[in-house]
């Protein structure tokens, strides 16, 4: 909305729940059915009919569908809805992906309703067991052996069960079980424009990702790569797309490299998403003469100039505040310290006292973000861990 307001677009805002303002702007506060993207599509159309549309653009996984489906009713440019169907469930993205010989690990997928003992029997170690269609790490857990399997195997079965996955329906009933991938991790921010992929950032994440469960920490850019492992991740993003069928818009893609001694330039697709990285982790990125990544998103999607995709020249770093224990949130302390360490833009808390804190796998949510900038990705990082020193969670 802040990026709207910079480029005086006039714009309609929907939710699938009423916005509490939804009656004083009936044209501009929506509600629409993003679970039934077809009949989102037909409300959107009507509409338009009064009141024409430009661009849609999906803030998040959950509505990336829903926005495929109104953008292609209305005749606008977008990505088709099944290959952005396919990146919002990870057995599909799987399938489409080994079936174009993009690198990615080996996978197999059971019946939440299986006996886990047997499922196991059949598993190659170590493996990674997750559902199909959540988000942010949620019930992702590796496993190194049968007991490790079973246990991973009847912990997601406890996730899936929970009303806010239930709700989600279609896919909720199965597990996904894939070779585990070694090696470093990096996400690549990009922008299909026509098709063709403009990487708008490549960030490392320096913490090891080596399970049980994969808590997201840190994220530099830019990358310390060297040049043709970036290369590579940049081809297996693209090649990825193609496969899914992507073509416009906005893709976030996490990649291992790595993995596979003869190739050590070679890139593993993990996931690819047909959105814009998630969380407040876009405030890293500034681009040309100070272009927000919402703003380049917006000017793509409504074909305006932008002048430059070029990143801001600057390192810099997020962390994504991990969770040290579920309980209850009674206060942090040291905000003022971690936010005086030179190089640190910002620290927010993005929960509020009393609210309950849960760690993965069962949770999908962080405690808050810590910014930094600096000449080089070494201090940029190197600032986030001392900030994260200074601050204390109190949760009971
Ligand atoms: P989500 O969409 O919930 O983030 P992902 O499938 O991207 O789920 O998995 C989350 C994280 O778990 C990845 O970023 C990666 O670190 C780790 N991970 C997932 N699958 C594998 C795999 N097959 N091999 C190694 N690591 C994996």
């Amino acid at each position: 909305m802040a990026a709207a307001g910079r480029l005086d677009v006039d714009l309609v805002v929907a939710s699938d729940r009423p916005n509490v303002m939804a009656g004083e702007f009936p044209e501009s506060l929506l509600t629409l059915p993003f679970g039934d993207p077809d009949a989102a599509a037909r409300e959107m159309r009507e509409y338009a009919a009064r009141r024409p549309i430009d661009a849609v653009v999906p803030v998040d996984d959950l509505t990336t569908v829903a926005a495929a489906a109104i953008a292609g009713g209305l005749g606008l440019p977008a990505n088709p809805v099944p290959a952005v169907s396919a990146t919002r469930n990870k057995l599909s993205m799987r399938e489409r992906l080994a079936a174009a010989g993009v690198p990615s690990p080996s996978f197999t997928s059971f019946a939440v309703g299986e006996d886990p003992r047997a499922a196991a029997r059949s598993a190659g170690f170590p493996c990674v067991l997750k559902p199909l269609v959540l988000s942010a790490s949620r019930g992702v857990i590796r496993a190194d052996d049968e007991a490790a399997f079973v246990a991973a195997f009847e912990r997601i079965r406890a996730i899936l069960a929970a009303p806010d996955v239930r709700e989600l329906g279609e896919g909720t009933d199965r597990i996904l079980v894939e070779g585990f991938v070694p090696g470093v991790e990096v996400a690549l921010e990009g922008l299909l424009v026509d098709g063709v992929l403009e990487t708008l950032a490549l960030f490392d994440k320096p913490d090891p990702l080596d399970g049980p469960f994969f808590e997201e920490t840190i994220y530099v850019t830019p990358s310390r790569l060297p040049g043709p492992a970036q290369a590579a991740v940049r081809a297996t993003t693209l090649d990825a797309a193609r496969a899914l069928g992507l073509n416009d818009g906005p893709v976030h893609a996490e990649l291992r490299l790595g993995g596979d001694a003869e190739a050590r330039d070679r890139a593993w697709m993990i996931e690819i998403a047909a959105r814009s990285i998630g969380g407040l982790c876009s405030r890293t990125l500034a681009f040309g003469t100070g272009m927000s990544l919402e703003e380049i998103i917006l000017r793509h999607a409504l074909r305006l100039p932008i002048a430059s995709l070029e990143r801001d020249r600057r390192a810099a770093g997020v962390m994504m505040i991990p969770i040290p224990r579920g309980g209850l949130l009674e206060g942090v302390e040291g905000l003022d310290e971690a936010r005086a360490v030179p190089l640190i833009e910002d620290v927010t808390i993005a929960m509020h006292k009393g609210q309950e804190v849960v760690p993965l796998p069962e949770g999908s949510r962080y405690l808050g973000f810590i910014f930094s900038r600096a000449d080089a990705p070494a201090a940029a990082e190197a600032a986030l861990r001392e900030a994260h020193r200074h601050l204390r969670f109190i949760i009971r």
